[in-house]
């Protein structure tokens, strides 16, 4: 049987061998507390705080900005809680129709718990237009936040415009970028952003590892109490290995990002025009220059994209009908109806996304085959 080809890497990503190997005395021999005073402890301390230092180089900021949590999710979760909360609950946040469930059900919490919201929606493409996002801020905004790039279509936001103007203002700005890293670049002052979230998982590190950058001065209320790690906004002795692994991904994450993205988004450039021509009825989703290189996107009428995923995966291909993390259910997903498109013709998306893997020899494998199969399920 043929290796199978993974085109699924906004899923998750595998572990970087050499990522493995940074974060493996962390399991065993260094596997002291870093709040215990004694060599060892103070050795996991340090580590913690180069990795931290690490981060911090990537993301462009201090250190102490950064807060290490479980995952994206948790980050996601901090960022909107942790500042609804240090404003009681009242006044006004914006936020768009196609983030992702940790952003969009924490948005729907912070509603019932007082909290105006806005949900700005997008264009055809999936794209946010920063007029809309200024014309939504009122006397009492706090906060907007909106993703860098989505995991469903890639498409890729214009976070710094949007950031220049609600900082100008003196609102807090919160980036969901989880999608982000080896693709588009990080730094949190070009980005205008006061929060950026990642996880480890997206970017060949491990899972059960995510970051919160969180601009010194800005208002936040912790979540986790207890012994006060993470400078008191996050409490829970740290996962020290996935900490190293995090801080080791993410360095290589973005010195192979010139080389890595460009390759990837010639590989990714290909697959959709093979898939056009080889399909003709498939629409592409998603914006067709502003997206993340690694992402191609298509719905084909008439077809069940959960069906056509696991056709494709009998036959050696691993990808995803629309985000994984709401995969599980029939319902469509929420990015394509924002983007417009019914509920029928958002059945049958595919998402496929490249990797540190891909090579062009296996997308010139998976386009029959796709093709092949959206014939079958068409009729
Ligand atoms: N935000 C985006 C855009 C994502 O794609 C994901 C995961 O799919 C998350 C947040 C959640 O990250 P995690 O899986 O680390 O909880």
């Amino acid at each position: 049987m043929k290796k199978r080809v993974y085109l699924d890497h906004a899923a998750t990503t595998p572990l970087d061998r050499a990522v493995f190997s940074a974060m493996r005395p962390y399991f065993s021999e260094e596997f002291a507390n870093p709040s215990s005073i004694h060599g060892r402890g103070l050795a996991a301390k340090k580590a913690v705080a180069e990795a931290r230092k690490k981060i911090a180089s990537a993301v462009g900021c201090n250190a102490d900005e950064i807060i290490f949590t479980s995952s994206g999710t948790e980050s996601n979760n901090l960022a909107l809680v942790g500042i609804a909360e240090a404003h009681a609950y009242q006044g006004h946040i914006i936020t768009s129709a196609v983030e992702h469930a940790s952003i969009l059900e924490t948005v729907a919490h912070l509603k019932r718990r007082g909290v105006s919201t806005t949900i700005v929606g997008v264009d055809a493409y999936g794209r946010v237009n920063v007029d809309d996002v200024k014309a939504a801020i009122r006397p009492d905004t706090f906060l907007v936040s909106i993703m860098y790039a989505n995991n469903e279509i890639g498409t890729v936001q214009p976070i710094a415009k949007i950031g220049g103007f609600v900082q100008k203002r003196g609102i807090a700005i919160h980036t969901d970028a989880v999608q982000a890293p080896g693709l588009l670049p990080l730094s949190a002052s070009k980005l205008h952003v006061d929060m950026l979230s990642l996880s480890a998982h997206k970017f060949y590190g491990p899972k059960g590892a995510g970051i919160l950058y969180v601009k010194r001065g800005t208002a936040m209320v912790p979540q986790v109490r207890g012994g006060g790690q993470e400078h008191g906004m996050r409490s829970g002795t740290e996962n020290v290995p996935g900490i190293i692994g995090a801080a080791e991904a993410l360095g290589r994450a973005e010195r192979n990002r010139p080389k890595e993205s460009r390759r990837l988004a010639k590989l990714r450039d290909w697959l959709m025009a093979e898939i056009q021509s080889r399909i003709p009825h498939a629409q592409r989703t998603g914006h067709p220059a502003e997206r993340l290189a690694n992402s191609a996107s298509f719905r084909f009428p008439g077809i069940s994209g959960e069906h056509l995923v696991m056709r494709l995966s009998e036959r050696g291909f691993e990808c995803s009908s629309g985000s994984a993390c709401s995969t599980g259910g029939v319902e469509p997903s929420h990015v394509l109806l924002a983007c417009g498109i019914s509920k029928n013709d958002a059945q049958g998306s595919l998402r496929i996304t490249l990797g540190a893997s891909t090579r062009l020899l296996h997308l010139k494998r998976f386009a029959p085959a796709l093709a092949e199969e959206v014939k079958k399920l068409q009729k």
